[in-house]
């Protein structure tokens, strides 16, 4: 048995403890936490200086694209971003297979014990497969010709087996509502009823400007790519409108990546539609790629189920949680870290079903990470973490 004292245990299941006492198995498992120091001399007190939490879980990363880092221009915007992306690639001399392997590491070391995964191949399945990391894979799809939606859907279904055979979670789900045709749509949905969905969502303005008004960068970019896209994306409907609403039930699993732009009306929609909707930021990405954040207020304000993704080293210069959540309280400092503590590790535990992980509760096994140089409560520049188990 391990006990661990901290200036603050933040347990996630229950108020947090000053000066609590964090009992675990040496196998990891959560026996109590209190703030009554131990009478036994039995065992060493392990004393840390800063915040004890759970591990934290990952909702979105591209693991594939680790070694796409430092090669992507910033403040772009998404459209100018995604083109890119193609050259760039070309351009890098980093090792794929290597940098998957140290992003995967790194992510172990910034106090990472769960990621949901978009993965476009099977690359990252080795990696994966030998990791400490859990892993779930959203095998994404997408494309606009219609006539390709069925070779699309079989490769797609082809890689989410080849995951799944190598005993790794795995599920097949659309890329963003304005990247695929309605065959398509409706080909990823079928095969993934009962199934983790993901989708990246409302993530620039030009997503909104495409379908809202048939213009803007993105609808620019697909003119030149040649897709013949006013008769396929039904404008005048959101994203929601056109990509989700009309083909997925009430009780659907569903994680919206990004919401950048997201207005109270897109929120309220979705919001009465889904019953399980939980709603992912990556704020370092969307500074990287957008210059803005999304509305965090107006998304507390909504109660939204929020989690926190890094996605990918192309578009972060990490992939660590904490870095996500020290940009938040940055810009938003009335946001308690004990509640984005409950984005990085308990809403997406939640989403994944793992009730082993996110929080304290005796019985789990969430990993216990420590943030070190915090102010109180509060994070500052400086705050890192340490993983204690
Ligand atoms: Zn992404």
């Amino acid at each position: 048995m391990r006990i661990i004292q901290a200036s603050w245990i933040i347990p996630l299941n229950a108020a947090p403890v000053e000066s609590g006492y964090l009992y675990i198995e040496d196998d990891g498992t959560v026996i109590h936490l209190n703030d009554i120091a131990p009478i036994t001399d039995h065992f060493e007190v392990e004393v840390y200086e800063g915040i004890v939490c759970p591990g934290f879980v990952n909702t979105h990363c591209h693991l594939e694209l680790s070694h796409m880092t430092e090669l992507m221009p910033e403040a772009t915007g998404l459209a100018k971003f995604v083109s890119q992306i193609p050259q760039r690639r070309q351009e890098c001399t980093l090792d794929p297979a290597q940098s998957i392997k140290h992003a995967d590491r790194k992510m172990h070391d910034a106090g990472i014990v769960a990621v949901g995964d978009i993965s476009n191949t099977t690359d990252t399945v080795k990696v994966k497969k030998d990791s400490p990391v859990k892993y779930h894979s959203f095998v994404e799809l997408f494309g606009l010709d219609k006539d390709k939606a069925d070779i699309l859907l079989a490769d797609g279904l082809k890689i989410v087996e080849e995951y799944r055979s190598s005993g790794l979670s795995a599920s097949l789900v659309p890329h963003a509502p304005y990247s695929l045709s309605p065959q398509l749509l409706e080909g990823v949905y079928s095969k993934s009823k009962d199934q983790l969905l993901t989708i990246h969502h409302q993530e620039t303005p030009s997503e909104n400007e495409l379908f809202l008004e048939s213009k803007g960068e993105l609808a620019d970019l697909f003119e030149r790519k040649g897709f013949d896209i006013s008769s396929q994306l039904g404008f005048g409907k959101n994203s929601a409108q056109y990509s989700l609403l009309p083909y997925l039930p009430k009780e659907q699993k569903i994680l919206l990546v990004h919401n950048t732009c997201s207005e109270a009306t897109d929120i309220d929609q979705i919001e009465t539609h889904f019953t399980h909707a939980y709603w992912c930021t990556c704020p370092k990405a969307n500074w990287y790629i957008e210059r803005r954040l999304p509305n965090y207020d107006l998304w507390r304000e909504k109660n939204l189920k929020i989690t926190i993704g890094t996605d990918s080293l192309a578009s972060n210069d990490t992939l660590s949680v904490l870095e996500e959540l020290k940009l938040i309280q940055k810009n938003f400092s009335h946001i308690p870290t004990n509640e984005l503590l409950s984005w990085a590790c308990k809403n997406g535990a939640e989403f994944f079903g793992y009730d082993e992980l996110g929080s304290f509760k005796p019985g789990s096994k969430p990993g216990v990470v420590l943030i070190e140089n915090v102010d109180g409560m509060q994070l500052t520049p400086g705050s890192k973490v340490k993983v204690l188990v």
